[in-house]
């Protein structure tokens, strides 16, 4: 069944434009339900199933930002120095038991819980020392040096909501809490295949016309870094009925099947004819260069991106659209928009207006300014350009071409895959 309701096409030719595609995507796919429980460490780049929620104050006390000494701000004279009686030491860990009465001074270290009686901390380097009395100078303020409890996370808050993904910082924000297990949705399970009678696996030698199968080596990095759990199906022939017998194991065994290559017009280009027969296309053609055809449906319970075999346009596609799906399919949310940056072309740019283009680029400061260049090659075949690339010039649909100094918009590869 192909889906005709193309209200939103952007080209005569019917394909649709990038945006619309992604928001047909978003818009079709739910996430997924399945959840487990994991060790803090191991949930890593996991999204959470469920909210987490503090269950005490952090910091647990207010607490002294410096290294310094613990006054009541009224033993403070308003102008001039005021000499006060240093009584004991507060540490990190170690908390002083007495009370900071008028004219008198606690030595405190950074962490270290205010004592009773105090409300200010003077810093260390603003203050003289005289036997057991300290010299505060004018000017400090009540209040100051303070971190206050519960002003990272306050008891009974979410301190992380269902749906985020867990990074570094986030480990760190649930280890304050003491937090030890997490419940996470579960990985999302990809199966790929590559399609193409010339296509070879490693480890056999090259017969004349054949090429080595790169798609499922730059799909297995793309797909593990987005924490998938994966199943590399191997290659594909041209055949109907092999594409057939492929999508619907892979229809079984995974959430998501991605496939490369079989999507154009040429005559060995079955993936939309057998996925037309077997389930649903959502689309197959988009306004874009690299990738016009990309086909978005579904077999059984499986989401089908069927994503050019040219090498660059695979990539491309799959960072662009599918990746973008397969986060919202993941669980994560709010999917957040890959951000994209201003920054003057250090050369001109040809480009048609029509089709929303996605050009390698090399982001370098050139006479102390950041600058984007493109790359000399743009051939969707060419894989190396990937490599010594950094970025993604993306040009947006009306443009017809950039003058070296105009300012175009960028996606950096760090952080994309
Ligand atoms: P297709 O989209 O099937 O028409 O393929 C377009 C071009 O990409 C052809 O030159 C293919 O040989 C090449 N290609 C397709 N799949 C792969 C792959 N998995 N690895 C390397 N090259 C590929
Ligand atoms: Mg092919």
């Amino acid at each position: 069944m192909i889906d005709t309701t193309s209200s939103c096409t952007s080209a005569a030719d019917g394909s649709l434009s990038a945006d619309e595609a992604r928001r047909r995507m978003r818009e079709a796919i739910s996430p997924l339900t399945g959840r487990e429980t994991v060790a803090v460490r191991d949930a890593l780049g996991r999204i959470l199933a469920a909210n987490v929620t503090a269950t005490h104050d952090v910091p647990a006390h207010d607490n002294s930002a410096m290294d310094g000494y613990a006054v009541n701000f009224d033993s403070l004279a308003g102008d001039g120095e005021t000499s006060l009686t240093v009584v004991g030491g507060a540490f990190a860990g170690k908390p002083f038991s007495g009370q900071v009465g008028k004219g008198l001074a606690v030595r405190i270290m950074t962490g270290a819980v205010l004592p009773a009686g105090a409300d200010t901390v003077i810093m260390h380097e603003a203050t003289r020392q005289d036997g057991n009395k300290v010299l505060v100078p004018a000017g400090q303020k009540r209040g100051q040096n303070i971190r206050r409890a519960g002003e990272d996370l306050a008891c009974g808050g979410v301190a992380l909501a269902a749906g985020k993904r867990i990074g570094p910082a986030e480990l760190g924000l649930i280890a304050s809490l003491g937090v030890v297990e997490l419940i996470v949705k579960r990985r999302l399970r990809v199966a790929f295949f590559s399609t193409g009678d010339e296509l070879v696996s490693l480890g056999t030698p090259l017969a004349p016309g054949q090429v080595y199968d790169s798609n499922r080596y730059t799909l297995y990095g793309l797909l593990t870094a987005l924490g998938a759990e994966i199943i590399d199906m191997g290659v594909v022939p041209d055949q109907p009925a092999a594409l057939e017998a492929a999508l619907l194991e892979a229809a079984q065994n995974a959430d998501a099947i991605i496939t490369t290559g079989g999507v154009s017009v040429g005559d060995a280009d079955f993936v939309k004819e057998v996925l037309a027969r077997l389930g649903e296309v959502k689309f197959w053609k988009l306004a874009i260069k690299p990738g016009r055809p990309m086909a978005f449906g579904k077999v059984g319970n499986a989401w089908l991106f069927g994503l050019p075999g040219n090498p660059v346009a695979a990539m491309i596609t799959f960072v662009e659209f599918a990746r973008d799906a397969l986060l919202r399919l993941a669980g994560l949310d709010p999917i957040p928009d890959f951000p994209l940056l201003s920054l003057p072309a250090g050369n001109d740019i040809h480009k048609q207006a029509g089709r929303r283009s996605y050009l390698r680029g090399a982001v370098a400061v050139v006479n102390g300014r950041w600058q984007v260049r493109t790359m000399a090659y743009q051939g969707s075949g060419i894989l190396r350009s990937m490599s010594e690339a950094n970025c993604l010039v993306v040009l947006p649909e009306d443009c017809a071409g950039v003058k070296a100094g105009e300012m175009v918009q960028i996606q950096l590869f760090e952080g994309l895959f």
